[in-house]
């Protein structure tokens, strides 16, 4: 009989209860025991969510005050030197310090937990790292779910993927030096958890699915020899991506069990099949953790059976990975579409699809009115009039490759918009945003609300970005922005206006500590009906005499930062975005705005986990990207815009993209960035971030005028532009003034400088 189980269930509670404990805890107004009190509450609520589902284990070890990273760096003993802190008596106040930062030191560094868009705490390791023991939360947490008497399968990161992305600040230092400390204090972790009785732990191990070197896999083999022979039994959990490759060595060691994600990498299941030897188990991840679509669970069974009749009780079924990366249930959605509704599972449904599976393999006539249930609304989802547009069809059919060319090379756009829109050397401008004010934020809440009526709401934000523009000619900003007053989130008002697009009240996922996103659904075809950003450009565009630039949102961003289809291929949804963007791009150069940037801070984020896959998602995100900018003519300048993330690798892309101008962070790396654009030689314009917006801190004119000068030693000052890192809506009004004061006297004392040594630069 298949057994059931879960890599791990959200934290963050129903109602982001662990949200707001943290944030009153960190106020101040609550204590340690509050907040303890509801850790314990969730934790008791989301066990007997899987017992009611009715998994054979419920799982430990998933909860975590912040993250799971940091959380296990305290369970190791391996925190910061810097902060000073005893690991063995870390208080809740002192593990939020870690996360967030103190007077004296800044936090532990942040950062994607493989290619989800939750952030992890990356450990900080030296030499000195001891791992001689920390915290016992865990083992109090699973005292908790032993009082249930139910079986209790606690689940860890595991020692290689915990090294693998923790950092060290000794240049040169090898991390796998520290591996047998590591794995002396994981040895005594599953002892104690055998004292406990416990059977099954779960070593999370997704690191074996991206390209580990190979002294990294022999360090994994020589781990898990030594693991695999503690008594407890070591279900070695991969997800995210196949790990086929490592199935002969994974094989020989002395593992119990090998979990599969077998919803991203279903090709992998024969060759482990034909690898583990004959006591393992082999639990299959066919529920999909990564995405909120209801599952075709009959033909999950049929794949399984034969599986099943083989394996028997060494078959184990769970979602491919952690179910951290969904909303927790669709209990809370009252306004959802009726069949929208029936085509999805958030992470409370999918524990009743994992035992509706098992229950099928066992006993196909008891299961069958939950698979018969489930036949109807995939039937349903595939005949619906509201997922398949003729319209949308027809247009992706026609798309060519001329669509995604500008008319003209850049050298010649370049010349035609120098003379088109007659801007000094080094304009200055803004990423977008600007500050979004509690009046913003209250007028946006009572039209939400219907307390105000739409044209006066739209009264609201014309006087804000009135405002804005104003600020902006007084500062002496050389490109304009209306300000994005009217937006809450760059990709939800921009969903909110496309066919094909739901948004749910209560689909909330943990992007990092307190912090939660709720992504829209992509479900159907998208198509813009009407014109999304026109009027409001337009308007913008009249208050002023120099140039407004529009500002979209972009294809791959749009795409990333969704749940999207499971019916098509993502690049076939990015395709039909960009025709999406590209029309309103059209449109705003039809309304007379010359510059028309399209944001794309998440192009780096699609990369897939296996550099062998790169080039094939890099050639379609640029492509798209591509047919969403090329609609307009050579005099219109087109813009892009990109953020924290590692450009080096992957600039031949970035310039395939041919913006005409990309503003990209790089003042946290003092430029460093800008090294790999020199070295590369990119060919276009560039506006690398003169300073940080993520602190209210007014950097001076001096300090932006040295990293200006130094991107002048790697691009030509002719080709780069002067703006901060990105969009300003997290900062209040007066810290921009005068940053942006101090950046236009920057830009103007380079300007001053350079036109004594080249007098013919100045014009
Ligand atoms: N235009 C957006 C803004 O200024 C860009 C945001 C982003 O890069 N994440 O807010
Ligand atoms: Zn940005």
């Amino acid at each position: 009989m298949a057994r059931t189980h879960i890599s791990g269930f959200p934290r963050i509670g129903a109602q982001r209860e662990l949200k707001f404990a943290q944030e009153s805890f960190w106020r101040g107004e609550t204590g340690e025991s509050e907040l303890r009190e509801l850790a314990r509450q969730l934790r008791a609520r989301h066990w007997r969510l899987q017992q009611d589902a009715g998994l054979d284990f419920i799982t430990v070890g998933d909860f975590a005050y912040y993250d799971q990273m940091l959380t296990l760096s305290a369970l190791l003993g391996a925190l910061p030197e810097r902060f000073g802190f005893d690991a063995g008596r870390l208080s809740l106040a002192q593990y939020y310090e870690l996360a967030r930062g103190n007077a004296a030191q800044p936090a532990m560094e942040m950062t994607k937990w493989f290619d989800t868009n939750y952030h992890y705490l990356v450990p900080e390791l030296s030499a000195h790292t001891s791992f001689d023991g920390g915290v016992e939360w865990l083992f109090d947490e699973l005292d908790e779910a032993l009082a249930l008497n139910v079986p209790v399968k606690p689940v860890l990161i595991g020692p290689i993927t915990y090294l693998w992305l923790s950092k060290s600040h000794v240049p040169g230092f090898d991390r796998l030096s520290l591996l047998p400390k590591l794995v002396n204090r994981y040895s005594r972790i599953l002892e104690k958890l055998k004292q406990r009785g416990i059977e099954w732990v779960q070593l999370d191990e997704p690191a074996l699915c991206a390209d580990l070197p190979a002294a990294w896999l022999e360090a994994f083999s020589a781990v898990y020899d030594v693991l695999g022979t503690s008594e407890v039994k070591v279900l070695l959990a991969t997800c995210f991506d196949t790990a086929a490759e490592h199935a002969q060595r994974v094989a020989r060691l002395p593992i119990a069990g090998v979990h599969l994600d077998l919803v991203r990498a279903p090709q992998q299941l024969d060759v482990w099949r034909a690898a583990l030897p004959s006591h393992a188990v082999l639990s299959a991840g066919v529920i999909d953790g990564r995405n909120i679509w209801r599952a075709d669970l009959r033909a999950i069974v049929e794949s399984l059976r034969e599986l099943h009749a083989e394996w028997g009780d060494r078959l184990w079924i769970a979602p491919s990975c952690s179910l951290l990366h969904v909303p927790i249930s669709l209990a809370a959605e009252n306004k959802l579409a009726a069949d929208l509704k029936s085509w999805l599972a958030f992470a409370t449904e999918k524990l009743d699809e994992v035992s509706t599976l098992a229950l099928a393999l066992r006993d196909s006539a008891a299961a069958e009115p939950a698979l018969a249930a489930a036949d109807l609304a995939l039937d349903a989802r595939r005949h619906s009039s509201a997922v398949v547009n003729a319209l949308v069809q027809k247009r992706v059919a026609a798309v060519s490759d001329a669509m995604a060319q500008r008319h003209s090379p850049f050298a010649d756009r370049n010349r035609l918009q120098r003379e088109a829109l007659d801007l000094p050397l080094l304009p200055t401008t803004t990423i977008g945003s600007f500050p979004q004010t509690a009046s913003i934020r209250q007028a946006r809440a009572a039209y939400k609300r219907g307390e105000l009526r739409a044209l006066d709401y739209l009264q609201r934000m014309r006087a804000e970005i009135e405002f804005a523009v104003r600020r902006q000619e007084a500062l002496g900003l050389d490109v304009l922005v209306h300000g994005e007053a009217e937006r809450n989130d760059m990709v939800e008002y921009f969903g909110e206006q496309l066919w094909g697009y739901a948004f749910t009240e209560n689909g909330w996922v943990q992007s990092y500590g307190s912090r939660c996103v709720k992504p829209p659904i992509i479900y159907g075809d998208v198509y813009r009906p009407e014109p999304i950003t026109v009027d409001t450009t337009r308007y913008a565009q009249s208050l002023t005499p120099r140039v407004m630039k529009g500002m979209l949102t972009g294809p791959v961003t749009m795409l990333q930062w969704s749940f999207v289809r499971d019916d098509q291929p993502r690049s076939a949804t990015a395709l039909q975005l960009a025709l999406a963007i590209r029309d309103e791009v059209v449109d705003l150069e039809k309304a007379g705005i010359r510059i028309i940037q399209i944001d794309e801070p998440a192009f780096r984020e699609g990369l897939p986990l296996r550099k062998s896959d790169w080039a094939a998602y890099l050639d379609w995100a640029t492509r798209v990207f591509r047919i969403s900018a090329a609609g307009v003519g050579d005099r219109t300048q087109i813009h892009t815009h990109m953020c924290y993330s590692e450009f080096n690798d992957i600039l031949p892309s970035i310039a395939a993209m041919d913006a005409d101008v990309i503003t990209i962070e790089t003042s946290r790396s003092a430029m460093e960035l800008l090294d790999g654009f020199g070295e590369f030689a990119y060919p276009n314009e560039i506006g690398p971030g003169v300073y940080d917006i993520h602190s209210p801190r007014v950097p001076g004119a001096d300090a932006m005028l040295r990293l200006l000068e130094r991107a002048c030693e790697v691009i030509p000052a002719e080709r780069l532009w002067v703006n901060p890192d990105c969009g300003l809506k997290t900062r209040g009004w007066p810290e921009t003034e005068a940053a942006l004061t101090n950046m236009v006297r920057a830009a103007k004392a380079l300007r001053a400088k350079l036109a004594t040594r080249q007098p013919e630069l100045a014009h």
